[in-house]
């Protein structure tokens, strides 16, 4: 073994296996990976083997899609073979819901360029024969789907890599991780010590024993998870025989079962409502090659719904019953990433769909590492995306909640239960028992979304479509626009910048001209490549003892994310200090015309307009707490955002609803503000504004000071802006029925042939054909194509604008398409229809700003 090496990745499993081929393949040859017995010691020998491209999130999905497209490569490469069938599969909706559950994913797939199809369940039935189709009501066909050889794939990958000039050690547990001061690794193993700049945890189900040999406590959790494997099955035989053909994959929501055909038998897994995890707190690390107990009764109510569902498995022998155990994040997406507060410690794991994901977590963190980019938008799976609060009790009841619900639909307006409430503000129990608050969680906040009628009971009816905080949602947002209202604000992200050096380091990160004192800015931050990587609003404290003082709020999920670059730009001299409030500082948004009538009774310095205005920032008591006031709200109207310590909230808030009286003030939700910024179209950061997009396609250009002097993704910018931005971010008009977006649908416009190169396949694999009589199957490109219609965008999110009273959409579409306010040229397809939809340039409400001015 060699002692020292650029990199070192711990565990063989088929994602360390992924990492190491991928950054050999970056040009990173002095790599090594270490594991502590044979390749594919963790979860992966087990795995069914299944992979497919759809997730919740899109920019996974790519990553997926990526995963399937690389298996000929390393298969090529490495002379191994992947054992890969790629036979399609089905998802069979037994409900309506669930077919707009359906819908809405089939349609997120035209603009990812995935061939889905909706088809019935006869068409279902024609490609799995074993299914009475009695018991659905339709289905989606998605042909990249299959299954391969786990062993055989992660040795693939293996292979590939030592081709590449990697080297695997294998028979060597890592024992002990130290960090030296000028940043090397040291890696204590069972054969001896080896020296790197960067440790990658590919640790699988020990990845969170080698997150603790650097004082990390990730949050994963190992699930036991069961498959089952029939005797040949003469119905399969036939099938076989008939058609030439091997059965395809089908998932059933119903009995939350996944099935398809192994050998001339059937292989089904369920993901049960009783989920079991395994080993909770710490793994042993003498468990090997083993399986666990099978456990039939845990499944019994799968199977049953199973046995109804496919008659004949019914009467099929059990060869096998495979139970074992794997690694899951509390969203059930992996953990990928820098780990922000440690240098070069890097995570690439509660990968739980290793087969579907594992390529495109390599090269994402291959990326990452060789380039300090991943080249994605990987957020959904960013390490980052947690905070403190996701202890290792929190993860157990999300996983485990995750886990029993993966096969059940997650409304737009469903809000999970498991380990809630989390953190709460010192007004929780005000907004849940006497305002009649539905709370939602908020990065691991209580937060209010809306305020239900007195004698309702307050929670969400979940739907697709308009639900019951629609008429609520709308009367607080009337009261806002006519009068004057209330929210809690303590989920944003607040930090202070100070320091002799906070002025240049700001600078640096920043898009925008710093605020003079007493001042607010809204600054974009972009990374070197410059593409949009936070959005903030900053005030200027004024400095204290001549050292300079900055408050910047954020998105509060971004926490963590920002942390990390903030911390990776830091100057080593200590000049800056980065503080993260977090919870220490709370807020309240008070907005509406009557807004400064209520908060002038509470001071005790000049707030009129003039002597306190728009975009400015000042320190005063209200009501005697000490606060920090920004006069700027996201309603877009009249309005405070005010900072105040948690013991002083109460207070705050309680004289602020005494002041407001007689005005009738109301309290409003997170949703009624979210409705406000539409009419405003002001974007959200992780909707609107994400890694993907430069700030001249997000719309951000008046924030973007070029002449400014040098700062982080300037070169970048400069070009898009010579170039002329590719896309633009757009608001619509949506003649919507009953149904809102929710957020990555299509933006469909009648160009006819016009290219405009920006809506690109993702399925480098192309799409497989199967010609054979009674399988209907897309040719690849024609879910984006429909006539003179092309699907030339999506959307990013959207919903009612109360005030205004329209549906209304954010998206990106082509750049020469974007200022086209005409009618008939686009439509959105909202659960299946296609809604016209007219693109809208200036704010529906208070176009010229006049009323936050005022
Ligand atoms: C029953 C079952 C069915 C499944 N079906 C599918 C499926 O159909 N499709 C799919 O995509 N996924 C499936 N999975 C999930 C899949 O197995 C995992 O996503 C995948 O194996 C995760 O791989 P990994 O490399 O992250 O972890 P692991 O496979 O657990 O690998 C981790 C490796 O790290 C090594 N290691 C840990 N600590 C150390 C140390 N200190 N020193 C040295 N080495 C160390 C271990 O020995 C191990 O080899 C299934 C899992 C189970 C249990």
């Amino acid at each position: 073994m060699k002692s020292h090496a650029k990199a070192v990745v711990i565990g063989g499993g088929v994602v360390g296996c992924s990492v190491l081929y991928h950054l050999a393949r970056a040009g990173w040859s002095d790599v090594m990976l270490i594991e502590r017995s044979e390749l594919t010691s963790g979860s992966s020998w087990h795995a069914a083997g299944g992979f497919h491209t759809l997730n919740g999130d899109p920019n996974v999905a790519k990553l997926q899609a990526y995963t399937v497209q690389l298996y000929r490569e390393i298969e090529e490469l490495s002379g191994q073979s992947c054992g890969l069938h790629l036979t399609g599969g089905v998802m069979l909706a037994d409900t309506p819901e669930r077919m707009d559950f359906l819908r809405l994913a089939h349609a997120k797939g035209r603009y990812l360029g995935m061939e889905t199809e909706l088809i019935t369940p006869s068409e279902a039935k024609s490609m799995f024969p074993l299914m009475d189709e009695r018991h659905f009501v339709g289905a989606m066909w998605d042909p990249v789907e299959g299954h391969l050889d786990p062993s055989g794939t992660t040795h693939a990958y293996a292979k590939a890599a030592r081709k590449l000039g990697a080297e695997i050690v294998l028979r060597n547990r890592v024992t002990e991780l130290t960090q030296t001061s000028d940043g090397t690794w040291k890696i204590a193993t069972e054969q001896g010590t080896v020296e790197t700049e960067h440790v990658v945890n590919c640790g699988g189900l020990w990845a969170r024993e080698v997150g603790r040999m650097a004082g990390l406590e990730l949050p994963l959790l190992a699930m036991e998870h069961m498959y089952l494997l029939t005797e040949p099955m003469p119905e399969v035989e036939a099938f076989n025989r008939e058609t030439g053909r091997e059965m395809i994959g089908v998932i059933d929501f119903k009995g939350e079962i996944y099935t398809r055909q192994e050998r001339n038998g059937i292989l089904l897994g369920t993901y049960e409502k009783a989920a079991k995890p395994w080993s909770p707190l710490e793994t042993p690390w003498d468990f090997g090659h083993e399986l666990l107990e099978p456990d039939i009764d845990r499944i019994a109510p799968s199977l049953e719904v199973g046995f109804r569902h496919f008659p004949a498995l019914e009467n099929a022998g059990i060869k096998q019953v495979i139970n074992g155990p794997f690694t899951f994040a509390p969203d059930g997406n992996p953990l990928v990433g820098p780990v922000q507060g440690l240098t070069n410690y890097w995570v690439a794991c509660a990968v739980m769909a290793g087969f579907s994901q594992g390529g495109g977590v390599g090269l994402a963190l291959a990326n990452w590492m060789v380039d300090g980019d991943p080249g994605f938008d990987v957020w959904g799976m960013d390490v980052a995306r947690f905070g403190e609060w996701a202890s290792l009790r929190y993860t157990n009841a999300k996983v485990r909640e995750n886990y029993s619900r993966r096969f059940s639909i997650r409304f737009p307006n469903e809000e999970l239960p498991a380990a809630r409430p989390a953190q709460t503000t010192p007004l929780y129990d005000i907004m849940v028992r006497d305002n009649n608050a539905v709370m939602g969680d908020s990065w691991g906040l209580e937060t209010p979304l809306w305020f239900a009628p007195k004698d309702t009971e307050p929670r969400d009816v979940v739907s697709f479509r308009r639900s019951n905080d629609f008429a609520p949602v709308g009367k607080e947002v009337r009261a806002v626009r006519e009068r004057v209202g209330i929210t809690e604000i303590a989920n944003f992200a607040k930090y202070e910048i100070s320091g002799t050096g906070a002025r240049a380091f700001l600078d640096r990160l920043m898009t925008n001209h710093l605020p003079k004192p007493g001042r607010i800015v809204l600054s974009p931050m972009l990374n070197e490549v410059g593409r949009l990587i936070g959005d903030f609003t900053i005030a200027n404290r004024g400095p204290k003892d001549g050292i300079d003082r900055f408050m910047v709020w954020g998105s509060s999920a971004a926490q963590i994310y920002h942390m990390r670059w903030f911390e990776k730009h830091l100057p080593p001299d200590g000049t800056v200090h980065v503080h993260r409030f977090d919870q220490t500082l709370v807020g309240l948004s008070l907005a509406g015309p009557k807004s400064r009538a209520v908060l002038e009774k509470l001071v005790d310095i000049d707030i009129s307009k003039d002597a306190f205005r728009f975009m400015d920032f000042r320190e005063m008591a209200v009501a005697g707490a000490p606060c920090m006031v920004n006069r700027l709200t996201y309603t877009g109207d009249l309005g405070y955002e005010i900072w105040m310590p948690p013991a002083c909230q109460r207070q705050v808030y309680t004289a602020l609803k005494g002041s407001g009286a007689e005005f009738d003030i109301v309290d409003f939700g997170m949703r009624a503000l979210l409705s406000m910024r539409l009419e405003k179209n002001f974007p959200t950061w992780f909707r609107e504004l994400r890694p993907i997009y430069g700030p001249f396609e997000g719309g951000m250009e008046r924030f973007v000071k070029l002449d400014k002097g040098e700062f982080i993704g300037r070169e970048a910018a400069i070009e898009e802006k010579q170039e002329g931005p590719r896309l633009r971010r757009v608001s619509f008009i949506v003649e919507a029925e009953d149904a809102d977006v929710m957020g990555d649908e299509p933006i469909w416009a009648k160009v006819g042939d016009q290219d405009f190169g920006t809506v690109e396949p993702t399925h480098g694999y192309g799409a497989p054909r199967f010609d054979e009589a009674g399988r209907k199957i897309a040719k690849a490109g024609t879910s984006m194509v429909d006539g003179a219609w092309r699907v030339v965008g999506w959307v990013t999110s959207g919903g009612y604008a109360h005030s205004v009273e329209k549906s209304m959409a954010q998206g990106y579409v082509p750049a020469a398409l974007s200022d086209d306010e005409t009618t008939g040229l686009f439509e959105i397809e909202i659960l299946g229809r296609r809604c016209p939809a007219r693109i809208n340039v200036a704010p529906l409400f208070d176009c010229e700003g006049r009323r936050m001015r005022a």
